[in-house]
């Protein structure tokens, strides 16, 4: 079976090529998870049914795998008894492997996950009082290299499926026992939909938002990021609503206003510097697309307003990035180009060999005064689940963490490259 590669790193600031759609399976059979309705409907009459039948099954069948979670084809119980073998010899109901499941003291939980072809990545569910939020990787890996990030150390990168995307829900769902159980509705599912926060109760829903903040940069891997969030956003599935899915960017200005269109969902973007020299050093991205073009494509972004704001995340670098005058500028910086913004304030969490260290909480506090006082919301995001490696940046998987001489070694590799 063709391997789908890891790549190299083929620059800073670049992103990798896309080889293919679905991930091959060693039995030839196609993983049906990731595909849209069209796409099942197209592979079930290639495989022998007339037109009309392949987009009835089509429907059954993309019913019961988003919206009831059954990963055997024998539970399709409006599909008749032998059209079931003929599924099952055919297409299969993957999930990703779950090489590892942890649990944070403070209820975080993480699993490293794997696909059909070997390569290992990361997922997050964060619980709150009144919410809970996946964190899902786009990318095994992420080319960007960003200073302050474990994923960014990471040698090789390879895009994340449709599929594996949208696996990283399924098996959340699946592990947090979240399907219903028996014939009927969904239970829950109004709940869901609405789009106020109160889908949350004991009884009711724990995953109720996704943050396409875990491993990677998901707007390096567009296409597949927007197919599978228009599966998990799909109405005769998950149904999750683009409101509570917010997506999270270096700064692939490029590709701001497409994310936009095409998928829809909340913006965040990972700025975390005011000037230029030191978001060069800390965001390397930003050496191809600075500051003043990112903040003018979040100005442009389609469906941003004071309801629906763009998210600022800014990590809390020590003599870094945290002073008086950053914070200064940073609402300059917001009211030039008239954003409608929150600020989210996210104390840098450490990992081994990292160069930087957190801000002092008094800091931290100061700063969050400074931007509010101007009128802006700037809370500090409470870090979860670092017990386990579980919080920002802090992914990496168990396979490729570093030694402290190969680490040496990258950043002699980054100096080089920087010139
Ligand atoms: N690649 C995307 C999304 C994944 S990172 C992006 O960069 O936006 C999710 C967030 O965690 C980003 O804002 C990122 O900058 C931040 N982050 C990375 N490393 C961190 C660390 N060690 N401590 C705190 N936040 C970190
Ligand atoms: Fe990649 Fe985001 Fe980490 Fe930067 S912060 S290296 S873009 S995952």
């Amino acid at each position: 079976m063709a391997d789908t590669a890891l790549m190299p790193i083929p620059g800073m600031i670049d992103p990798v090529p896309t080889p293919r759609e679905v991930t091959p399976r060693e039995d030839g059979r196609v993983d049906l998870i990731g595909l849209p309705k069209k796409a099942i409907a197209a592979l079930f009459e290639a495989a022998g049914l007339d037109a009309k039948a392949a987009k009835l099954r089509a429907k059954q069948v993309f019913h019961w795998l988003y919206h009831r979670g059954v990963t055997d084809f024998e539970a399709m119980t409006d599909i008749a008894k032998t059209m079931r073998p003929w599924l099952a010899e055919r297409f299969v109901i993957g999930r990703p492997d779950v090489v590892l499941a942890q649990h944070s003291s403070d209820g975080t939980r993480k699993w490293l996950l794997r696909t059909a072809d070997n390569h290992e990545f990361e997922m997050v569910f964060i619980p709150d009082a009144d919410r809970g939020t996946l964190c899902v990787s786009s990318q095994v890996g992420c080319t960007l290299n960003c200073r302050f990030c474990h994923t960014g150390t990471m040698r090789l990168v390879r895009n994340l499926t449709p599929g594996e995307i949208v696996g990283q829900v399924m098996l959340a769902r699946d592990e947090l026992g979240e399907w219903p159980r028996g014939g009927g509705t969904m239970a829950g599912l109004d709940d869901v939909e609405d789009e106020d926060g109160g889908g949350y109760s004991p009884d009711g829903r724990l995953l109720t938002n996704i943050v396409m903040m875990g491993m990677g940069e998901p707007l390096y891997n567009f296409d597949h990021v927007r197919d599978a969030l228009k599966i998990v956003m799909d109405g005769d599935g998950l149904a999750l609503s683009k409101r509570r899915i917010t997506l999270s960017t270096s700064g692939v200005v490029p590709m701001m206003a497409r994310a936009g269109e095409e998928i829809g969902v909340n913006l965040a973007v990972s700025l975390h510097a005011v000037s230029k020299d030191v978001r060069d050093e800390i965001v390397p991205i930003n050496r191809k697309y600075g500051l003043e073009e990112l903040l003018q494509a979040c100005a442009d972004y389609p469906g941003a307003s004071n309801a629906r704001r763009i998210t600022f995340e800014y990590v809390m670098l020590k003599d870094k990035n945290d002073s008086d005058a950053d914070a200064r500028e940073l609402v300059r910086l917001i009211k030039q180009y008239k954003l409608p913004a929150k600020v989210n304030l996210i104390p840098f969490n450490p990992w081994p060999g990292a160069i930087y260290e957190c801000s002092t909480p008094e800091r931290i506090r100061r700063f969050s005064e400074i931007v509010f006082e101007a009128g802006i919301s700037a809370p500090v995001r409470t870090p979860r689940g670092r017990d386990i490696d579980a919080a920002c940046g802090q992914l990496k998987t168990a396979a490729q963490k570093m030694s402290r001489a190969e680490l040496d070694r990258l950043a002699e590799e980054k100096q080089a490259a920087l010139g």
